[in-house]
């Protein structure tokens, strides 16, 4: 039988949590929206398009990484509620801001949208304009971004959607001379073979004149501790992929820095529509996948990851290194894509197939694989030839590293005899 204290303390209770609360603790929590996790119909098999074996690496033509379990999970869990915009990506800053060690953070829809966001912030920040100004206002006013000949790249796009003028530099001096008062940012490319000027010169530079750097180091991890390396280093703003090496959802990036940057970056982001980022959105779901995959990121290790990544790696030497004519070496790339790389050299005229054949009747075959790009190739910077099959094991799913090995064994002896 209750006793009259037990009553008086669940009737307070019930009356302080208020109706709505009441009627949660009274039934079991179940909305006419529920959604199962992780459970649905595949949409690859309705729309008829087929999945792949990823032995190519980050691409995003390849749709890049797929998310580890938990970080999908963290995405079923964000898309059943929906919350303010703004909280969300101003909470979702300041949590990644502690964990990576920088003063203030940006999820952006990608590396690239980060670029665009930073040249925003930095023409913000030069000129005192607004938002809507960004790009139709931007001539007349400072407008040039620094690079070096070197570092330019497909991506000096993302910045050019602002309407800025990218001056190129080579040498120190050059450099000093094209700091003048119509400079707004510099860029680095983190991952370019070449160029004079090294980050640390590069960055005391240009703060001499005031100018804040920015620094793309979108497919550049691992290592991990890139996340808090450069802008330990002085860079006033650094991007990241999400979608890459975090294996966050690739329509998602980071944009990590100065406080007072990332504050203009965000002012020019959307859910603001006079801005030339609201065509840039990031979804909640990708929000909190970014955040979740950096989370998945920090509990990981250097050493773990590249353990695994040689093993898988070594089932696929081993079922093809005793084919005639056959060698095989393991590249890893200096600075992006900073993981081992399965080098195949292969005689075409004695195994009858070429690299681009052999690549060809993977993507042709069943389960479809895709091997490296530079397949085939002189190498692009992986230090392949024409003659070399070049793939990374990275991006594969237990077990694919098997397939690989028969299917790409098979496919090599299949002419000879
Ligand atoms: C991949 C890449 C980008 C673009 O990254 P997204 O996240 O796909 O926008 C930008 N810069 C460099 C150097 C890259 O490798």
């Amino acid at each position: 039988m209750a006793s009259g204290k037990r009553f008086a303390f669940s009737r307070r209770r019930l009356l302080s949590c208020g109706p709505v609360a009441a009627l949660a603790a009274a039934m079991p929590f179940r909305s006419y929206a529920a959604t199962e996790p992780l459970a649905g119909e595949d949409y690859y098999a309705k729309l008829g398009v087929q999945p792949i074996i990823n032995a190519a690496g980050t691409y995003t033509f390849l749709t890049a990484a797929v998310m580890p379990t938990s970080v999908r999970k963290a995405v079923d869990q964000a898309a059943r509620h929906p919350v303010r915009l703004k909280d969300l990506q101003k909470a979702s800053g300041e949590y990644l801001a502690r964990k990576l060690r920088c003063e203030a953070a940006l999820v952006s829809s990608g590396a690239s949208a980060a670029l665009t966001l930073a040249t925003a912030a930095c023409i913000a920040k030069a000129n005192g304009l607004p938002p809507e100004a960004i790009p139709g206002g931007v001539a007349g006013h400072k407008n040039e971004v620094i690079v070096q000949k070197a570092h330019r790249y497909e991506y000096d796009h993302a910045m050019q959607l602002c309407n800025v003028v990218i001056r190129e530099v080579v040498t120190v001096d050059d450099y000093r001379a094209a700091l003048r008062d119509r400079t707004v940012m510099t860029n680095f490319f983190n991952a370019a073979e070449s160029g004079e000027i090294g980050r640390e010169d590069w960055v005391a530079i240009a703060h001499e004149h005031g100018v804040p750097c920015h620094l793309d180091a979108a497919a550049d991890v691992p290592p991990i501790e890139n996340l808090w390396k450069y802008t330990g280093m002085g860079f006033d703003l650094v991007c990241f992929s999400g979608g890459k090496g975090i294996r966050g959802p690739q329509n998602a990036g980071l944009l990590l820095g100065r406080k007072d940057l990332i504050e203009l970056a965000a002012q020019n982001d959307n859910p603001n529509s006079d801005a030339v980022g609201r065509g840039m959105k990031v979804a909640k779901e990708q929000i909190v996948g970014m955040v979740a995959a950096v989370d998945w990121l920090l509990e990981q290790s250097n050493e773990g990851m590249e353990k695994e990544f040689l093993r898988r790696t070594a089932v696929i030497q081993r079922a093809v290194e005793t084919i005639p004519s056959v060698q095989t070496r393991v590249v890893t790339p200096p600075i992006a894509n900073h993981v081992p790389h399965l080098i195949i050299d292969i005689d075409p005229k004695q195994l009858g197939i070429t690299p681009l054949q052999v690549a060809e009747e993977l993507r042709n075959g069943t389960p479809s694989i895709e091997l490296n790009p530079a397949t085939g190739t002189d190498g692009r910077g992986l230090m392949g030839t024409p003659n070399s099959i070049i793939l990374s094991t990275w991006m594969l799913e237990d077990g694919e590293d098997r397939v690989v090995a028969s299917r790409l064994r098979s496919v090599l002896v299949q002419k000879r005899g």
